[in-house]
């Protein structure tokens, strides 16, 4: 099996490795492939969009000539995790907690509205235990994190958390093979990468 993970900012080498470590614990042959370009999008399994600053992936995509290749792709029903500014930038509707509406470049696949940095600064990064539906209680790391703040059509939530200002919001959602997280399970658990995997192999 190949896995992608988009290598062009952010926490791509954690979610490498984590791959590999999800593909050991389940006994499975897997090839982790980062991609940069268009041309690193043939016969992926499935595929990772990192965490980091979903503006400057959205512009350095773009400049790849990889943003519509790579909205092709996920359209074309391969699995897919997006965390965090991955997520961002697989939401269909996009905004800032504080400046509003964005005009950042986005993949646009999946039916969720995502409100960027929607917990505070990066001083309100925060940890919280999560239960995810189908998978169990998985520590969710959120920096700067951003919210699900609606789903509709193919998507649904899997899980919740509870922040003292932000409320009960979702933090992960699914549409197909596709998952949105806020969080970041590349720092604490293979548990998302191990799903993923699965989602692959059927
Ligand atoms: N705040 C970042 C953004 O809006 C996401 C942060 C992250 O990926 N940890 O893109």
């Amino acid at each position: 099996m190949r896995v992608g993970v988009v290598a062009l900012q952010g926490d791509f080498p954690e979610h490498m490795y984590m791959l590999r470590r999800a593909a050991e614990e389940l006994s499975m042959g897997v090839e982790v492939i980062p991609v940069k370009g268009p041309h690193h999008l043939r016969d992926l399994d499935a595929l990772v969009l990192t965490g980091g600053e979903s503006t400057t992936i959205g512009l350095l995509a773009k400049k790849a000539g990889l943003l519509e290749h790579l909205r092709d792709y996920l359209s074309s029903g391969v699995p897919a995790l997006g965390t965090c500014a991955g997520a961002i930038l697989m939401a269909k509707e996009v905004r800032d907690a504080v400046v509003g509406p964005t005009s950042q470049p986005i993949l646009g696949v999946m039916d969720i509205s995502v409100v960027r940095n929607a917990f505070g600064r990066q001083r309100d990064s925060f940890e919280a235990d999560i239960d995810v539906e189908g998978i169990g209680r998985v520590r969710g790391i959120f920096i700067r994190a951003p919210a699900i703040a609606g789903v509709w059509g193919g998507a649904a939530p899997l899980a919740y958390a509870q922040h003292p200002r932000a409320g009960r919001v979702i933090v992960l959602a699914q549409q197909g093979p596709l998952i949105a997280s806020a969080f970041h399970p590349e720092l604490s658990s293979t548990d998302l990468h191990r799903h993923l995997l699965g989602l692959a192999k059927k």
